[in-house]
């Protein structure tokens, strides 16, 4: 069933609420705006009522997937239950009702809460200090660059290329680019691992840094991690922790243990924040000792003497400001509030069974679909629709038909070094019910691509929506509404 627009739902004259009439003389409305900013006809707002209101957009909630909705296993983008407590106390009028430009003493709260968020951060990666400013993950590695830069420039030569393996997300070259480095990058090998030889052939006094997501995005953990730490640190050069796959580690190893000088957190992947939608993320950044001065203004400190809590801005080495204010602080009271209410105990339970449920999906299903790097994963794999390829049915198609089965599709077509992948992350906080669902839709449509490629080809067929023009989409998208078209 599709949902028609507000504007055809309205009626004239229909109200939604009525104001009271006003009991004292209008003040000219002139006299408080600039008439060239006042409007010459009324706006033409839809006029309804407040149940067609609600209901209309009570629908529309529920026509998209989401993870209200159902199960919805990305991979790499960790698309976690959002806990709605959390959502409770990132509300609290306390916090909701801040304003940025209060000063100090009046939003002691607020920073006493970022203080701490970010020591547990620093304890949880094993970093010296955090900074919360920077608004995702892709955010964080542009800052990360930048102090980077900093560092180098600062010992004589800021260095010109930054070096990545053929698996890393689109966003890290990105990064590199808008920090002024040129990217190179190194294959993996045959187990989907860094390649100690190819990437100590790569390594020179002109790397600023080595970027290097663990678990990989293959799902898999760099074994030969310390040694590569080792080859990255032999010329100078820092080792960046993508962070997008910290849900795997929590608790049981840390990212400072392993050689990494930066790593960036995802809280709308691996501290539960809500994730999509256009809105508001956090890429909060932690480093070690060495990087500290870099770090960009303010910083959130404490007066240990008075207990009192302030903002740094004199700190000569910093990159700047890459935010404003503080960042998007009510993501940090969710991500703060899902670290407490989880403690330490709680967050290891987190990777632990976000690594079972991988390894229970991956399982049975490498017996349909091919699972080009065959090992143990920790919080999500990389399957290969090839199989299928050769039968007429794409990735794309089998996507597509998982929304008949009720499911989000899987992240497709990345890593690029698997052909057709299918990424799939079922995180820590869906049952077993829910994933042997799952399991058996992906047989159906593994069965489908012999028996009826067709059905699947054509998918998704229960949606409001199917199969979009996507160029078409894409190039000449018309989503505005006006009334002369209806
Ligand atoms: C999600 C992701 C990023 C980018 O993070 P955003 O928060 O989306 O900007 C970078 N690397 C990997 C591996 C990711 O999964």
């Amino acid at each position: 069933m599709t949902e028609k627009l507000i504007f055809e739902l309205s009626s004239p004259g229909r109200k939604g609420y009525s104001l009271p009439q006003l009991d004292c003389p209008p003040k000219g409305v002139e006299k408080i705006l600039p008439k060239e900013f006042l409007r010459e006809n009324r706006a033409e707002l839809p006029e309804v009522s407040e149940n067609d209101c609600v209901r209309h957009f009570t629908r529309l909630s529920v026509l998209n997937h989401h993870i209200d909705k159902g199960f919805y296993p990305l991979g790499s983008c960790t698309m976690k239950y959002n806990p709605k407590l959390n959502e409770q106390l990132a509300r609290l009028p306390g916090f909701a009702e801040l304003h940025p430009l209060q000063s100090e003493e009046q939003v002691q709260g607020a920073l006493e809460l970022m203080y701490h968020l970010g020591e547990y951060l620093s304890e949880i990666a094993g970093m010296d200090k955090v900074t919360l400013q920077p608004a995702a993950g892709a955010h964080g590695e542009l800052t990360a660059l930048l102090m980077i830069r900093t560092y180098h420039k600062k010992n004589g030569n800021p260095r010109s290329k930054v070096v990545i393996p053929d698996s890393a997300h689109g966003t890290n070259p990105a990064s590199v680019s808008l920090a002024g480095y040129r990217t190179v990058q190194i294959r993996s090998n045959e187990q989907g691992l860094i390649d100690l030889w190819e990437l100590e052939k790569n390594m020179d006094e002109e790397v600023a840094a080595f970027m290097l997501t663990n678990p990989n995005t293959l799902g898999l953990f760099e074994t030969n991690i310390l040694k590569v730490a080792e080859i990255v640190h032999s010329v100078g050069a820092k080792f960046y922790m993508d962070g997008a796959n910290l849900n795997a580690l929590l608790g049981y190893a840390s990212p400072g243990e392993m050689g990494f000088d930066i790593v960036h957190f995802n809280f709308h992947k691996t501290f539960s924040t809500p994730h999509g939608g256009g809105g508001p993320g956090g890429g909060a950044l932690g480093v070690k000792e060495e990087m500290v001065p870099f770090l960009p203004v303010p910083t959130v400190e404490k007066r240990e003497d008075r207990g009192e809590f302030h903002l740094d801005y004199e700190r000569p080495d910093s990159i700047g400001k890459v935010h404003s204010f503080y960042g998007h602080f009510g993501v940090m009271v969710r991500a703060f509030a899902y670290i407490r209410s989880l403690g330490g105990e709680g967050l290891r339970e987190v990777a632990k069974n976000a690594i079972i449920n991988a390894n229970y999906l991956k399982e049975p299903l490498k017996e349909f679909y091919d699972l080009p790097y065959d090992a143990t994963c920790m919080h999500e794999f990389v399957l290969s629709g090839n199989r299928q390829k050769s039968l007429g049915v794409r990735t794309l198609d089998i996507a597509k038909r998982l929304l008949d089965y009720g499911f989000h599709a899987p992240t497709i077509y990345f890593p690029l070094i698997v052909p057709e992948a299918l990424m799939i992350e079922p995180t820590e906080s869906e049952s077993k019910e829910i994933l042997d669902a799952f399991i058996e839709a992906m047989k159906k449509i593994a069965e489908e691509t012999k028996t009826n490629p067709e059905i699947v080809k054509s998918a998704p067929q229960q949606t409001p929506v199917g199969r979009l023009d996507e160029a078409k989409a894409a190039k000449e998208l018309n989503v505005r509404w006006s009334k002369q078209r209806f």
